[in-house]
């Protein structure tokens, strides 16, 4: 059995010794006689699996009390739909930071729905290579909630500040933030935030599982026009369990969240070793006059690093000798072409040196 270096931006590479361990429990959990896929959500053993994997994450992100932790489907996307749904049920407006594609889409479902929505700042004009100024925000009166991506997953472009936001009234608006491609791979500060939210397929663990984390203030501000299964307060009384969630994917996230506690010792030293791939990476693409990346250097991503070739008829050679090299999915986002390298926490550092020690070799070969 071979494992390649997986740099794919999602579903993303997960720890070998988590799939093992899933592995060894597959048919038989723990001496139960049958695998977790085949237990009853409602069962003991289950329970103790979800709650596990609750108060995990909550030690590793320091989760404060007054927050609930939501275990959901549908993916980041149905946040775009479910939070304005939530949050503008008592009337205001959603402010947008928009800093790419999942920015914008965020919007969109928004205002499909019919809400009122606003664009406090966007860094579109300098083709969303940096972020905007904290100053340059401009918050409407009636703002409900900010709503940003830390991280542009297909730009490649992280947020390097947490804005910190009053309206002109002196009120503060709740900060919500798509995580899906930055949490975890450091420290965070949740009280900074009303709800934080993430696609689990990039740095939690498999798809079909989204974690929202929510302040319990705003709960219980949705219309009961709305389905029990998009309403935060009911999914929270439930304890994420309205319906069946996605419990295999549940219970290997737990697994992740072990791994990062006692293999890798916690988001200080995830957050470490992050810096060290990405600085690497980044190192030997200013390097070259071969490679380049285009994004203002307080603002590149950690986690996705795209890049491109200086002659793109070689787009195709690279991504197939890589493949050919073990270095898996690098082909950039449909939408902007060139390559990206995902360096999400399961991603081991080897796999960055192999790649840097490939593109050295490619670029005297080829370019
Ligand atoms: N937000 C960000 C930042 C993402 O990277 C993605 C997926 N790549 C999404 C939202 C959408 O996630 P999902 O496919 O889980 O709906």
């Amino acid at each position: 059995m071979t494992r390649h270096y997986n740099f794919c931006a999602g579903p993303a590479a997960l720890p070998t010794a988590v799939l093992e361990r899933a592995r060894n429990e597959l048919l038989d959990y723990q001496g139960r006689g049958l695998s977790v896929m085949e237990m009853s959500h409602r069962s003991d053993e289950f329970i103790a699996i979800a709650e596990r994997a609750e108060a995990d994450l909550r030690e590793l992100l320091a989760i404060p009390s007054n927050y609930q932790v939501l275990f959901l489907q549908g993916g980041a996307s149905m946040q775009f739909s479910m939070l304005p749904m939530n949050l503008l049920g008592q009337g205001g407006s959603a402010n947008f930071i928009q800093t790419g594609i999942w920015g914008k889409k965020a919007l969109s479902e928004a205002k499909r729905l019919g809400f009122s929505c606003h664009v406090a700042a966007s860094s579109e004009a300098n083709g969303h290579t940096a972020v905007p100024d904290e100053a340059s925000l401009s918050i409407t009166n009636d703002a409900a909630y900010l709503h940003y991506t830390s991280n542009e997953t297909i730009g490649g472009l992280e947020f390097d500040y947490t804005p910190q936001i009053t309206r002109a009234d002196g009120a503060a608006v709740p900060l919500v933030c798509d995580m899906s491609s930055n949490i975890l791979s450091g420290p965070i500060d949740i009280s900074d935030f009303g709800v934080v939210y993430a696609g689990a397929q990039k740095n939690i663990g498999p798809a079909g599982l989204t974690i929202v984390v929510v302040r319990d203030d705003l709960l219980g501000k949705a219309p009961s026009t709305i389905s029990s299964l998009f309403d935060y307060q009911m999914l929270a009384e439930a304890g994420s369990m309205v319906n069946t969630p996605p419990t295999y994917a549940w219970y290997l996230s737990g697994l992740v969240f072990q791994w990062l506690k006692n293999d890798i010792g916690g988001l200080d030293a995830m957050d470490a070793l992050n810096q060290r791939k990405a600085q690497k990476l980044y190192a030997a693409i200013d390097a070259s006059a071969f490679y380049s990346n285009p994004i203002a250097v307080p603002n590149r991503s950690r986690m996705n690093v795209p890049f491109v070739l200086a002659d793109a008829r070689l787009d195709k050679a690279f991504l197939q000798e890589a493949d050919e090299a073990g270095l898996l999915n690098l082909k950039g986002h449909r939408s902007v072409g060139g390559m990206r390298a995902s360096l999400y926490n399961a991603v081991p550092e080897e796999a960055v040196d192999s790649l840097i020690a490939f593109m050295a070799d490619f670029e005297q070969r080829r370019g």
